[in-house]
């Protein structure tokens, strides 16, 4: 069974124009909401099989303190928030065989929740992480201090608003004929290729992004684009923005200082690529939209 793509499941009811100061008191006070806990950037979560990433609120009491804290929203009338605490929280838990202290990606390639947390764990680690990188006014240098919510910082001196950001990053399959393009990072596990991808720039459209990507990346001109799906990733907080393209030249002429590789494959590769049986090749995670973006263009 092919699994969903990773974070992008995500049932919350997000209640987004009741975000007032008594949404956030009133969820803190409730028995009954749930605690998405975050130490830095690991999740706490409660082992099991699978485990889950929402704990009883009671589980705040084993804190000395903890820093910002976002009303993510409701599942099933129960209310969830997120709660930010240091790194050093982590220790409180990690030697506990009732809880999982991990990271993210972790979480995801190991399945430890059900694949709906995943989508709320990604909300709540891109929130907590804005606000923690957040704390003083872009414009005047100020402290701010968080509103709505979570969802909003304000700034006393100036009375500018900042708001969460999300940043757009364009991953693109690219096909010729029965051939398709992927690229190497030194970064990458071993064996690994995957889609191309760059970010978005202020005053360009997806299309043009995934055009100018392609040829700076690779040296491969791009023709027709088709949107097929966007997936949130939570690292900090990006949406990939998955587009399948169609090359219109051939020849590869890739940019060394950002792959150490880039080629084509036929289907008969990408296949054992995906199956895990090819010698020198392997395909992206099933949790990145890369996986799903080759896994699509396979069916054609
Ligand atoms: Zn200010």
């Amino acid at each position: 069974m092919t699994r969903p793509i990773g974070y992008i499941t995500n049932p919350l009811v997000r209640h987004s124009a009741e975000r007032d100061p008594e949404a956030l008191a009133n969820a803190a006070k409730d028995p009954m909401s749930a605690l998405v806990l975050l130490a830095g950037d690991h999740p706490i979560l409660q082992a099991g099989e699978p485990g889950t990433g929402l704990l009883p609120i009671s589980a705040l009491g084993r804190l000395p303190s903890h820093k910002e804290q976002v009303f993510l929203g409701t599942l099933q009338d129960r209310p969830v928030i997120a709660t930010l605490a240091s790194p050093e929280t982590a220790e409180l838990f990690q030697d506990d065989p009732a809880y999982t202290v991990t990271d993210l990606r972790s979480i995801a390639v190991r399945g430890l929740v059900p694949a709906e947390e995943l989508g709320i764990l990604a909300m709540a680690k891109s929130m907590l992480d804005w606000h923690n990188r957040h704390r003083f006014c872009a414009n005047c240098g100020a402290p701010t201090e968080a509103a709505q919510a979570g969802f909003r910082r304000d700034c006393a001196a100036c009375g500018a608003q900042h708001f969460p950001r999300t940043d757009p990053v364009v991953i693109m399959l690219v096909t010729r004929g029965d051939k398709c393009l992927m690229g190497r990072q030194p970064r990458f596990p071993e064996k690994m290729y995957s889609c191309l991808a760059g970010f978005l720039e202020p005053g360009e459209t997806i299309e043009d992004a995934v055009r100018r990507e392609t040829f700076e990346e690779a040296g491969v001109r791009v023709g027709g684009i088709r949107y097929m799906a966007s997936q949130p990733w939570p690292f900090p907080s990006n949406i990939m923005i998955g587009c399948h393209a169609e090359a219109i030249s051939e020849e590869i002429n890739f940019d060394r200082e950002e792959l150490e590789d880039a080629r084509w494959f036929t289907k008969d590769e990408v296949r054992q690529m995906l199956e895990g049986t090819h010698e020198h090749f392997a395909a992206p995670s099933p949790i990145a939209i890369a996986n799903h973006l080759i896994r699509e263009w396979m069916k054609g």
